[in-house]
């Protein structure tokens, strides 16, 4: 059995955790595998709210307390609500996981100074910003786990990605910081970089692009969202109780 206080995250009898970008893709995954090991989930989406209603109804499904915002996770007033929303709602925040995020894809020489605004605000200033309103509620409550959602991209770089690539090595660069801050506060902090997951912001590539990169994953297919949902859920559980600090890739191989 685990002991409470050398494992905050295990010691609640409610299990809450928040999602960004929780409406599709690998947020979804993510919310309803959660949901599925136990968690209540707050999560928010940046427009559609039809298809948040339906990963609503699914958690409700499995038994689970749900509530959705529509939020724009650049908006640090945004963010904050929802945090206290779900607090009040929910109860303390045990897990959190930062999987908004986009892509505006361009070469250096042709990039908008807009397109890399919006990618690193979305994606660096996103996760500072969900971060930022747990981290004390999460002191508060003895411990937490946060996952951030990096990419391969933001471990070995990319062409025509500059924005994303800096905005994804940035979030390893901030999860590791918070992992050596948030330790001794019994949080835990660690990163997941997918490789290529069918979703989608993958779905948006030339054929041409999305049969190159397969050539290039090892184990022959491109990865599912519940494959880096299951990562998150081990991350998240009592199991990882003793990591910190760390960048999990889920690629089937494709950086090696
Ligand atoms: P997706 O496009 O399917 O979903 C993105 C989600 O982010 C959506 O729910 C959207 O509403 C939300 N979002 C975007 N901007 C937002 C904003 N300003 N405020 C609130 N929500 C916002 O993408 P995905 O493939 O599921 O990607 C999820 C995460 O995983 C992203 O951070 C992405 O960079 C990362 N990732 C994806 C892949 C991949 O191959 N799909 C690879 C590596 C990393």
């Amino acid at each position: 059995m685990s002991d409470p206080k050398s494992d905050p995250t295990a010691a609640e009898s409610g299990k809450v955790a928040l999602v960004t970008g929780g409406s599709r893709g690998i947020g979804r995954a993510v919310v309803e595998r959660l949901a599925r090991e136990g968690h209540d989930i707050g999560f928010c989406y940046r427009s559609d709210d039809a298809a948040a209603a339906l990963t609503e109804k699914e958690v409700r499904a499995l038994g689970r307390r749900v509530l959705s915002r529509r939020v724009d996770v650049t908006d640090r007033t945004q963010i904050r609500d929802f945090v206290t929303a779900a607090e009040d709602e929910l109860g303390p925040v045990s897990a959190a996981v930062t999987s908004a995020g986009i892509t505006r894809d361009s070469p250096l020489v042709l990039m908008a100074d807009e397109d890399w605004d919006a990618v690193l605000r979305t994606n660096l200033d996103g996760t500072y910003n969900l971060c930022r309103a747990i981290a004390f509620p999460m002191i508060k409550r003895g411990g937490g786990a946060v996952v951030t959602l990096s990419s391969v991209a933001g471990v070995a770089g990319n062409a025509g990605q500059t924005n994303y690539s800096a905005s994804k090595a940035g979030i390893i660069g901030f999860t590791r910081s918070l992992a050596k801050e948030g330790g001794r506060h019994g949080i835990r902090a660690n990163t997941v970089a997918p490789g290529f997951i069918d979703t989608d912001m993958t779905s948006v590539l030339p054929e041409k692009v999305s049969k190159q990169m397969l050539g290039r994953i090892p184990l022959g297919r491109f990865g599912r969202p519940e494959d880096v949902a299951s990562m998150v859920a081990y991350l998240v559980s009592p199991e990882a109780s003793y990591i910190t600090g760390q960048v999990f890739q889920v690629d089937g191989g494709i950086a090696l």
